[in-house]
C-alpha cells in the first residue's frame, strides 16, 4: 500500500493525500482509510463526492419539479436526500462533524420537517415520512 517517496501522494481509494516517508502520516493515512473501507462495506457502495452529489441534485430537482407521477417525484426525493445523506457521512469519516454514523433513516429524522420541505416540496415530504417512518 506504501510507497516510500518522498513528495506526497494521493491514496487511489481513498483520495487521502499523504507523505509515505512521514510515519505519522502513513499511520493517519492507514486509519483514514480503514474508515473508508468500513463505510463502503456499511453503505455497500461509495459515497458521492461534491460534484457527483450535485448532479444527483440536480437530477433529483429535475424529478420532484416535473416526474410524470409520486413514484418519479419520490425518486427525485431519494435523490437529494441521498446526496444530502453523502455530505453528512463523509463529514463524520472525516471528523469533521462528531458522533456515529446514522443510517439513511435516522439521518432523514434530524432533518426538521421545513428543512425536509424545502427539500422535496410538501406533497413528496408527506410520502417521504411514511415511507421511512418518521
Ligand atoms: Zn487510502
Amino acid at each position: 500500500m506504501y510507497d516510500n517517496h518522498i513528495s506526497p501522494v494521493r491514496c487511489s481509494i481513498c483520495d487521502l493525500g499523504y507523505a509515505p516517508a512521514d510515519a505519522g502520516d502513513r499511520r493517519r493515512h492507514a486509519t483514514y482509510h480503514a474508515r473508508v473501507d468500513k463505510l463502503v462495506v456499511r453503505l455497500g457502495r461509495w459515497p458521492s463526492g461534491y460534484s457527483e452529489r450535485e448532479r444527483q441534485k440536480a437530477e433529483g430537482d429535475q424529478l420532484l419539479r416535473s416526474g410524470a407521477d409520486l413514484a418519479e417525484k419520490f425518486r427525485g426525493a431519494e435523490m437529494v436526500l441521498t446526496a444530502l445523506y453523502d455530505r453528512e457521512v463523509l463529514l463524520r469519516l472525516q471528523r469533521k462533524r462528531p458522533g456515529r454514523l446514522p443510517d439513511f433513516a435516522k439521518f432523514l429524522r434530524t432533518l426538521n420537517p421545513e428543512d425536509l420541505e424545502a427539500h422535496v416540496g410538501k406533497e413528496v415530504a408527506c410520502h417521504v415520512r411514511r415511507q421511512y417512518g418518521l
